[in-house]
């Protein structure tokens, strides 16, 4: 195994390759570079570190890194975390955790919040066996774990110091991911979850956003219940003639900073992730100080 830093202040950013390599999406000809399939305790102990010193950074320049990595490999990373592999070196006690806990779901959900995984989720519902949407995935595997996780969340135990916070990161960052997926979609949450997935699934969400209101498990598990299980107004058989053109949904302005156009924004050729109002602000973005799109303009396969 490669030797891992000891100071990770010091450490230079690990790059979208690097990323690639660490998730055997990609071949390296470094020693101890490539964990071989199997070796998942120390895949996701290694993408710990790596993701903990990548924080470090300002947000431009881990966006910068994720642009590229989401360019070339989100699609290969969804699939890898829809088909994992058997953790053979993990604690056979707590085998389980691995579903939620592994590698290509914690960069699925440093990722998250790019555009690329925007654009790649909006156009794409990727499937898993025999049928089942990426969505529907994950809401069983957290099922599986959560009656466990919401034990150990509920009490520390001292003879395995750091599980209460993990469970509660574990539990937090499985859920933020599952609404971020269910927005993204095209279809309904009723079309993506079956009914009684929801059922299961909100009873947990319930108890959980009242159990941890005021922290961010009690608000995720609250935004994700309301969303599940909103009703879908009907249309009513007679409408009222509008007495008011209906408000349009407020769209994002122009992507060059400062920018307030929000009509007849044209988008990037290249990326597809970013809208301009005119080439002269396409032309400023693209060497903008401190947020240079350059950086972040990639063709993709998707
Ligand atoms: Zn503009
Ligand atoms: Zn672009």
């Amino acid at each position: 195994m490669a030797a891992l830093p000891h100071n990770l202040q010091t450490t230079p950013a690990f790059t979208a390759s690097d990323f690639a390599v660490l998730l055997g999406l990609r071949e390296s000809a470094a020693p101890g570079a490539q964990i071989p399939e199997g070796n998942e305790y120390a895949r996701t102990s290694r993408m710990d570190l790596y993701l903990r010193r990548n924080r470090q950074d300002s947000g431009e320049q881990q966006s910068v890194i994720w642009a590229k990595f989401c360019a070339q490999y989100l699609p290969a990373t969804v699939e890898r975390c829809i088909n994992l592999p058997f953790p053979a070196d993990w604690d056979p006690n707590a085998v389980e955790d691995f579903l939620l806990d592994n590698a290509w779901m914690n960069m699925l959900v440093a990722v998250q919040h790019t555009p690329y995984f925007n654009r790649y989720f909006r156009s794409s519902s990727p499937v898993a066996d025999p049928g089942k949407r990426f969505p529907q995935v994950l809401a069983e595997r957290f099922l599986t774990l959560a009656p466990r996780l919401e034990h150990e969340i509920s009490r520390s135990s001292p003879g395995h110091p750091g599980r209460q916070e993990r469970s509660k990161f574990v539990a937090a960052k499985s859920l933020l991911i599952l609404g971020t997926l269910l927005r993204l979609s095209r279809l309904e949450p009723r079309v993506l979850l079956p009914r009684q997935l929801v059922a299961r699934l909100s009873s947990f969400l319930r108890r959980w956003k009242t159990r941890h209101h005021g922290v961010f498990l009690g608000a995720i598990s609250g935004r994700l219940h309301f969303f599940i299980t909103a009703r879908i107004p009907r249309p009513s058989p007679a409408p009222d003639p509008p007495s008011e053109p209906p408000v349009k949904p407020m769209r994002k302005p122009c992507s060059l900073p400062s920018c307030p156009v929000r009509d007849n924004l044209q988008t990037c050729g290249r990326c597809r992730t970013v809208r301009y109002c005119c080439i002269d602000h396409q032309r400023a973005h693209w060497e903008h100080p401190g947020g240079e799109h350059k950086l972040k303009c990639h063709e993709t396969l998707y």
